[in-house]
């Protein structure tokens, strides 16, 4: 009984660790926080973002509802910086799976600006 009191005091405790926000790296806070107001501008979920250090790809890259962030954007400023996000989130926003076509990043940059124009 007490094993299974246990267990599920357990399972309470991860479930409530893992439905929480999302722990980002510090110096990632304020992109999360702008991915934060985009999403609940839209009354969306908020995509998971994950810390990258690549420095030969795209900066900022949305994939299966994950928005990969790399370090370098870290120097970047606000007014460089939410632009690429909000591209990002246009795909988020419109469902975009797997690869996109040139109408696809058209959308996502309708979409980016109509994000900018709403925060
Ligand atoms: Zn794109």
């Amino acid at each position: 009984m007490t094993r299974i009191l246990i267990s599920a005091l357990l399972l309470m405790y991860v479930g409530c660790a893992t439905a929480g926000p999302q722990q980002v790296p510090p110096e990632y806070a304020h992109i999360q926080d702008f991915v934060a107001k985009a999403s609940a501008a839209y009354g969306m979920d908020i995509p998971r973002i994950v810390a990258t250090d690549w420095e030969d790809r795209a900066a900022i890259r949305y994939q299966d509802r994950q928005l990969y962030v790399s370090r370098k954007t870290l120097s970047y400023s606000d007014a460089i910086l939410e632009p690429l996000l909000a591209h990002e989130l246009g795909h988020h926003i419109l469902g975009h799976r797997g690869s996109v076509s040139p109408q696809d990043e058209a959308a996502a940059n309708a979409e980016a600006v109509r994000i900018l124009a709403k925060l």
